[in-house]
């Protein structure tokens, strides 16, 4: 039986949809999560199974101590373990990704550097030191602008800014929610960039030695135009014109090797306008949330299976010309404590609509970004066309109304 280990973030939704498929092709899962290493043998856990995702040289010191028995691939399920995976790889001489291409794509400054010295259109950008003054950046860049944590993901710590105040403004918010995440923030200074108008779209894909195969490409239909950037809907098939599919493909395709990547998923987003195709963000890793589940139809299994299966070189099933499909990550309408749902059943029964998963606990203190970075929940789609796809998930969205109470701050007397 192969043997995969998995490393698994606390806060993911994916970590069952996983296990369900190593189940069903027979692999042994070794886990390891991000838990903390103190609470962790309280909960039942050995203690490889804690480690610190964001120090991959001490935490893949740990996994080498303490693993017993060979390894066939090691996995991460999310961003938060890539780099620690792509380290494993290496010293384990397993098929993986440079650790440096990985580590390069998880900071969007990096990544910015990288396209500087590509021909692959991108945002004009400046890094902004911890304690300089944004404004300092003006002569080079031009409203609108995007103010960006270096590392954090899902929309967290990104933010529009249309003029110097606005910029001021942005510049300390991203600059304190980045202190709160990431303990490199005061080194790491954010990044400003310009905005780039048009629709976004994003490509998930899966790379074999270098060469990149599109599983799906994706229309975001709801503009997004800040100056906060929570992501809704995602409907496949692109309604794009061929020719432009090709562009994207081929844009990510050179990211790719540009950064050295060669191997597993990825995904890619990017906004298109008269100018062409721009760049926003490579990931070396699947689709976030419950998102890929909208892909089982046509992939023929689920996303998960297929990223295990190429992982350990099973065979892969070819895909199918399947339905359109569509998925809304359910908004968070504003910060509170997540107290209930009403609606579910009318969502649930609208035409179209084949499930709604909320994810939110009750009693959950729920954010929307640019502090935060998750959703309600999820509601998923299919119909025989892209446009039908995406109005069933509006219809649905309507008949549900979520209960969110105000926190009230304790007062020290
Ligand atoms: P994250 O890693 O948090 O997803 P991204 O760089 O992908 O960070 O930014 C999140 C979202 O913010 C993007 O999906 C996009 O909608 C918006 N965004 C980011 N940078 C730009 C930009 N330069 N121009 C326009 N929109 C942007
Ligand atoms: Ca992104």
């Amino acid at each position: 039986m192969k043997r995969v280990l998995l490393l698994l973030p606390t806060t993911s939704y994916r970590n069952d949809d996983f296990r369900d498929a190593a189940r069903k092709i027979g692999i042994e899962i070794v886990a390891a999560t991000n838990y903390c290493h103190k609470l962790a043998p309280d909960w039942g856990m050995a203690p490889i199974m804690s480690l610190q995702f964001d120090q991959p040289h001490a935490a893949a010191d740990t996994v080498l101590s303490s693993i017993a028995g060979a390894l066939d691939g090691v996995l991460a399920v999310d961003d938060a373990g890539v780099e620690l995976a792509a380290l494993l790889c290496e010293r384990l001489g397993l098929s993986g990704n440079p650790p440096a291409a990985v580590r390069l794509l998880r900071d969007k400054q990096l990544f910015r550097d990288l396209l500087a010295g590509s021909n692959i259109k991108h945002p004009q950008f400046r890094p902004l030191p911890t304690g300089t003054d944004p404004h300092s950046l003006l002569p080079d860049l031009s409203f609108p602008l995007v103010v960006k944590a270096r590392r954090l993901s899902g929309s967290c710590g990104v933010i529009r800014a249309d003029n110097a105040d606005e910029l001021a403004e942005a510049v300390s918010r991203v600059r304190a929610i980045q202190a709160r995440s990431d303990r490199d923030a005061a080194e790491l200074g954010i990044v400003v960039e310009e905005f780039i108008p048009g629709m976004e779209f994003a490509l998930e894909g899966i790379l074999t030695e270098g060469e990149l195969t599109t599983l799906a490409l994706f229309d975001k239909p709801d503009p997004l135009d800040g100056p906060y950037f929570e992501e809704t809907l995602y409907v496949t098939p692109s309604r794009l014109s061929p020719a432009v599919q090709g562009q994207i493909e081929d844009t990510v395709t050179a990211a790719c090797r540009a950064a050295g990547l060669v191997t597993g998923p990825i995904h890619a987003e990017m906004r298109v306008n008269a100018e062409g195709v721009w760049l926003l963000e490579v990931a070396s890793r699947s689709i976030g949330g419950l998102c890929g589940r909208m892909l089982r139809h046509s992939l023929g299994i689920s996303l998960e299976e297929l990223i295990l299966r190429h992982l350990v070189g099973e065979p892969l099933p070819n895909a199918v010309a399947g339905d359109a499909a569509g998925v809304m990550m359910i908004p968070i309408p504003r910060r509170g404590i997540y107290d209930g749902v009403h609606g579910l059943d009318a969502a649930q029964a609208v035409p179209g609509v084949t499930g709604v998963n909320i994810t939110a606990e009750k009693g959950q203190i729920v954010s929307p970004p640019p502090a935060g970075s998750s959703y309600l929940g999820f509601i998923f789609s299919r119909a025989t066309n892209p446009a039908e796809a995406e109005a069933a998930l509006r219809v649905a969205h309507q008949c549900l109304r979520f209960d969110i109470r105000t926190e009230f701050t304790a007062v020290a007397r």
